[in-house]
């Protein structure tokens, strides 16, 4: 949290090379363009492209209306908002298994790629999502009451199956306490992409599914890219309950950030505003207890 009271609030994205796969995506060709064309790249501190500017690069970055992130206040529910809530079943079914270790420094961030086979299914549309990569943000992206931030914002991120352009994500926030040992053949390589570029290949596995909190209470809304070129209709599910990381795993990753791309306001997007979009919760977001359950 100290990083984020020093850090004006600002944020990345889904990491652009999420769909470096997918050729077809024409995302990722567009941002490959511009950077290419004007020489220029979106980052977070002067002299790259900074989030205020990004609009120049991508003209949806200043001008949609269903951008991310955003902040996560229950005041902000409106009694609309409210029955949305009640109505709302537990959505996220996880079917996520080990992968071999992959790191990559993009330049905005640290990306963790994941082999085929791991799942999430969202029963509200009744589709199922593959996972891709999984990212860092510091200080965090999405806010709560009065703008606070967390230390930590992880993305994992997934494209549907059956229409790869469809993209949703997990976020999950984190706090600073215990190591995490899910995460630690990650972190035990992270001096090996300090660099724009570095490539870390290890021969130890991760598994996300040791990541999720018990409790999978969620936010759900319509966002964005929080990278440019910012491309909207991202369905995002941010888990309430914060995970953990230690100060020294922390301060790891703000080291990485520090040397490779945002060394004065870490990679986070600032807070856009949610427009006329509705903050989804999931059902009993906000009680104490998952026993009680609200029927329709
Ligand atoms: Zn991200």
């Amino acid at each position: 949290m100290q990083r984020g009271m020093l850090r004006a609030g600002i944020t990345l994205g889904l990491g652009l090379t999420l769909l470096a796969g997918l050729d077809t995506s024409p995302t990722v060709h567009a941002m490959e363009a511009l950077e290419a064309e004007e020489g220029m790249e979106f980052g977070y501190d002067a002299p790259d492209v900074t989030p205020d500017q990004w609009n120049t690069l991508a003209p949806l970055c200043g001008n949609g209306k269903e951008q991310s992130p955003v902040d996560l206040s229950q005041s902000k529910l409106t009694p609309r908002q409210e029955r949305v809530r009640l109505r709302d079943q537990r959505n996220l079914k996880f079917s996520y298994h080990e992968t071999p270790l992959e790191i990559f420094n993009n330049g905005h961030t640290v990306e963790v790629e994941y082999e085929p086979g791991s799942t999430l299914r969202l029963e509200k549309f009744g589709s199922v999502f593959d996972v891709r990569q999984f990212h860092f943000h510091s200080p965090s992206e999405h806010s709560f009451e009065h703008g606070a931030l967390f230390d930590v914002e992880i993305h994992i991120v997934h494209n549907r199956q059956d229409d790869p352009s469809q993209l949703a994500v997990v976020a999950l926030l984190v706090k600073e306490g215990q190591e995490n040992v899910a995460l630690k053949p990650v972190f035990d390589h992270l001096d090996a992409v300090m660099n724009k570029g570095d490539h870390f290949v290890g021969t130890e596995e991760v598994n996300i599914a040791d990541l999720l909190p018990k409790d999978q209470r969620y936010f759900g809304y319509m966002g964005s890219l929080t990278t440019p070129p910012c491309t909207e209709k991202v369905k995002w599910h941010v888990l309430r309950i914060p995970i953990e990381l230690s100060r020294e795993q922390i301060n790891q990753l703000i080291a990485v950030f520090d040397n490779s791309c945002c060394p004065i306001h870490g990679n986070n997007r600032p807070t856009q505003s949610i427009n006329a979009r509705a903050l989804v919760l999931d059902k009993n977001t906000f009680s104490d207890s998952n026993d009680k359950e609200d029927d329709d």
